[in-house]
Formats: C-alpha cells, structure tokens, sequence
C-alpha cells in the first residue's frame, strides 16, 4: 500500500544532518532527527547523512542504536546514505578503522577514502539513471568496488572527469540507496525525491 505521508528520520549523531532534514522536507516529506531506539521505531525510511564513518560508528554504540537500526534494516526499512552514510550501509569496507561496524543494508564493497583526502575533494557532472544529470560534490569520498547481484549500479564518475572515471558512485538494493557524493549541498532535491518515492511505495 502507498503511504502518502511518511515520517522520514535522518540520524543525527553527526554530520550534516540539517542539510538532509531541509532535503526531505522540500522533497514533501515529514523529517525527523533520530538520535535513540524509540525515534528510530518511529519512521517509516532513515536517511544516514555524510560526516565521518568511524565517529557515527562509535556514536551508534554509545546511543545503543546499532543493533536496533541493524534489525530495522533487515527488515526492509527503506535507507539512504550519503557518503558517510554509504560506507555504513556497505556490506564491506576496505581502508576502513579495524573498530568500524557495518550495519548492513547494501551488499557492496566500498574504499573509504577513495578519492584521496580532503584536498582531493572535487566536483563533477554525473548521469544519475532516472535523475538524468547531476552535480556531485565529493569530499573525502568513498566509492563502490565491488557490487553484488542485486545492487542497481546507478551512477558512475564519467570518462570525461580528470580523476577516478568509471569508478561507481551511486546504487540501489531494492529500498536502499547509497550516493558517494552530496546532493543535500548542492540544492538539487532530486536524489531525496526518489528517496521519498521510494519511501511512499515501500
Ligand atoms: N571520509 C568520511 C568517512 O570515512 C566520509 C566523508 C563524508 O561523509 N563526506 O566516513
């Protein structure tokens, strides 16, 4: 059944949370921070913002959301995650800190860090299937290595682009996306869009 008004949470440990709650809520969603157990049972879709991996990684153990958000993901919550976020919704992390969790969702291999570090921060246009083109900012970005079975290649860093061509920069599992850039910076409501479709038809 379509629910035409879901609640869409987006984690709120670190990172650029407010730029994903604004996202959502011009994507015509309502937007929620989820910080503990009950705000997390709450929501109908989560999005895992961009920031730093390993710190949102120690945070989920602090706040005893780790394993609740493990189970909520299992069971088909629908997820996105942004740069950060993808690397916690990645099945395998390569580069990763020995310590990381993973929360699984998305059966990828991702390289944290992949583009290099913060200088190596750069942008491009990308063709976003279903989207069509896009600005992608990446920061200390990770990228997709290795893509199971039934992950949706969706978009890859284009021949043209002076680093790093062909590497896969966006997927999709079933209900769970992953971008390795930024479209909360970039004030294209796109990518948040097809994240709140997703949401309302799941
Ligand atoms: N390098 C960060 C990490 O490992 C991700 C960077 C980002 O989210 N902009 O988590």
């Amino acid at each position: 059944m379509v629910n035409a008004s879901p609640t869409v949470g987006v984690l709120a440990l670190q990172g650029d949370v407010r730029e994903h709650l604004a996202a959502l809520t011009a994507a015509g969603v309502a937007a929620v921070p989820v910080r503990r157990a009950s705000e997390l049972a709450a929501v109908d879709g989560l999005v895992l913002p961009g920031g730093e991996s390993t710190t949102m990684s120690k945070l989920l153990e602090i706040f005893e959301l780790l394993e609740p958000l493990r189970e909520r993901l299992a069971d088909g919550l629908p997820a996105y995650g942004s740069c950060a976020g993808m690397i916690l919704l990645a099945g395998e992390v390569l580069d990763g800190r020995p310590d990381q969790r993973q929360l699984g969702g998305l059966d990828v291999v991702v390289r944290r860090n992949a583009f290099g570090r913060q200088v190596d921060s750069f942008e491009t246009d990308l063709d976003f299937t279903g989207i069509g083109s896009v600005r992608a900012v990446f920061i200390r970005a990770p990228w997709v290595e290795k893509v199971g079975s039934d992950v949706e290649v969706l978009a890859a860093v284009p021949e043209e682009a002076a680093q790093a061509s062909g590497r896969i920069v966006a997927v999709r599992q079933g209900n769970v996306l992953a971008t390795s850039f930024h479209p909360e910076l970039t004030g294209d409501g796109r990518v948040h869009a097809l994240f709140a479709d997703v949401v309302r038809a799941a």
